[in-house]
């Protein structure tokens, strides 16, 4: 089997390499098949459709799009959908602009509760979020680039998460209406990344029965970092449900040694693979 990877992000959204990069390293590490899935936009993608194929890096349309489920923030990927479909468009266009309102809310939280710690942090946030989707992970790379935080997941801790100065609630819209608007769209629903959301057992097993009312099909098996026992767990969990599975490596920048394009372990045997509900044949080679 080649090597194919369903979840990444651009500068597009909150990844550190530009649309094109990623298509130059995708090719790097060998990947044939490529979805980028950037948060609630498909700019980034729809930049490289040319480029890709010149490269030979067969593109699947993709979108990782933020929802609300219960009091979770779930995210649900996007993949082999008809990119000019206008109800999801529409859709990815209002989740953008309720994470434009609380970028705004948060940097008015920071201004307001240590005003001289954050000089002139608004002007340096937009200017590294250029046109990309602003989101969370924007502002844990400039709180740790500002020496505030030592990295990443301490700026999350500190300054961001529930109950820190940064912290805002967002107003997504619920799980099954974005399953709906990717059905409508012709794609396939993959719930991202099922282990990062700590949900005990049980919620997690009621998150898929209300994913696959909404008619959600699919849920990430291997994603990484992961250990071997998570993808065994998640791919027993997959075929109890009869979930399809997906994997991708939810790639934000090469910085992230441990999250490179394309490094996944292969799915296990049992899962049926997601590419087996696309429109899109793979290519293979
Ligand atoms: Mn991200
Ligand atoms: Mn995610
Ligand atoms: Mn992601």
């Amino acid at each position: 089997m080649f090597k194919v990877d369903f979840h990444c992000h651009t500068t597009s959204s909150d990844g550190t390499l530009t649309p094109f990069e990623i298509i130059d390293l995708a090719v790097k590490h060998e990947v044939k098949v490529l979805a980028i899935t950037d948060h609630d936009t498909t700019a980034g993608y729809e930049q490289v459709i040319e480029y890709a194929a010149k490269k030979n890096v067969q593109l699947i349309t993709g979108v990782e799009i933020s929802c609300h489920w219960l009091t979770h923030t779930i995210h649900i990927v996007a993949l082999d959908f008809s990119i000019d479909d206008s109800q999801l468009q529409q859709g990815l266009k209002s989740i953008r602009q309720a994470r434009l309102e609380r970028a705004q809310l948060m940097l008015e939280n920071f201004q307001s509760k240590s005003p001289e710690k954050f000089i002139g942090f608004d002007a340096e946030l937009w200017e590294l979020v250029g046109d990309g989707v602003v989101g969370r992970g924007h502002f844990a790379q400039l709180l740790t680039k500002k020496g505030l935080a030592k990295n990443g997941a301490q700026a999350f801790k500190k300054y961001i998460k529930k109950g820190k100065a940064g912290y805002v609630t967002s107003d997504w819209p619920e799980l099954a209406q974005v399953v709906n608007w990717i059905i409508h769209a012709g794609g396939v629903a993959v719930i991202a990344h099922p282990n990062v959301y700590r949900l005990t057992s049980n919620k997690l097993n009621r998150l898929i029965n209300d994913f696959k009312e909404a008619g959600g099909q699919a849920i990430e098996v291997v994603n990484q970092p992961r250990h071997c026992s998570d993808i065994v767990g998640m791919a027993d969990r997959a075929e109890r449900h009869g979930l399809y599975a997906s994997l991708g490596s939810d790639f934000h920048s090469p910085e992230h040694t441990w999250r490179g394009l394309g490094w996944l372990a292969p799915l296990p045997q049992k899962v049926s693979p997601v590419w087996k509900l696309f429109k899109t044949p793979l290519n293979s080679d």
